[in-house]
């Protein structure tokens, strides 16, 4: 039986974060790792995380957990600029 990663979309962490998807976007702050969006599901807050700090995240806004990594949309079209 495969183990649920914590990276995988629908993962929730036991602060009740929640792995909306993927983002793609390197991490600022851990070199190598991809950002994800998260969101809280106690407060509904939008956030970005690397991926190893998703286990262990808390809130920004209501758990007093680090600030997010920065959401970027992903362009609309990537030949267009
Ligand atoms: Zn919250």
């Amino acid at each position: 039986m495969p183990r649920h990663k914590t990276t995988d979309p629908g993962y929730t962490n036991p602060h009740g974060q929640r792995v909306i998807a993927g983002t793609g976007f390197p991490s600022e702050t851990f070199p190598g790792q991809k950002i994800y969006h998260l969101r809280c599901t106690h407060c509904g807050h939008d956030y970005g995380a690397n991926g190893t700090d998703i286990h262990t995240r808390r809130c920004p806004r209501h758990q007093d957990g680090a600030k997010g990594e920065p959401l970027r949309e992903p362009p609309p079209n990537l030949f267009s600029a």
